[in-house]
């Protein structure tokens, strides 16, 4: 059974939780407690939306152990809408179809199987937007 605490603390898991800087309002992914544009202390958590864009994007054809049921796979450089850049994998679509500019969302996803024990581990990953209106 799923209790509110858990769904909670799942989302601060997989979600975008970064932090805002309360002297300047930059917002800051991942979360390192130095704002870097003003350099003030950031401890304030805030949610990103997961929306965002292709900012840059790179197809892994040789991939890493753990990782070679994907393969190819892209790794893109996505501009959060909020403004700072995460690296994450593409995924619901084909590799070749990625481009510059493209609007993607946050999912959570499988990202790999721990090879000997079997556990699966979770993270986000970005698709193309389905609900963008922009
Ligand atoms: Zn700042």
């Amino acid at each position: 059974m799923e209790t509110p605490r858990h769904w909670r603390l799942r989302g601060q898991r997989y979600g975008l939780v970064g932090e805002v800087c309360e002297h300047c309002g930059a917002k800051i992914f991942p979360a390192r407690d130095v704002c870097p544009n003003c350099e003030d202390m950031a401890y304030k958590p805030f949610r990103f939306s997961g929306r965002g864009e292709v900012y840059s994007f790179s197809t892994i054809y040789q991939a890493p152990q753990g990782y070679e049921e994907y393969a190819p796979y892209t790794v893109a450089l996505v501009k959060l809408e909020e403004g700072p850049l995460v690296t994450g994998q593409l995924t619901d679509m084909e590799a070749t179809d990625a481009h510059i500019g493209m609007p993607v969302e946050m999912v959570t996803r499988k990202i790999r199987e721990e090879s000997g024990n079997g556990a699966i581990i979770y993270g986000y990953k970005f698709r193309p937007a389905l609900s963008s209106v922009r």
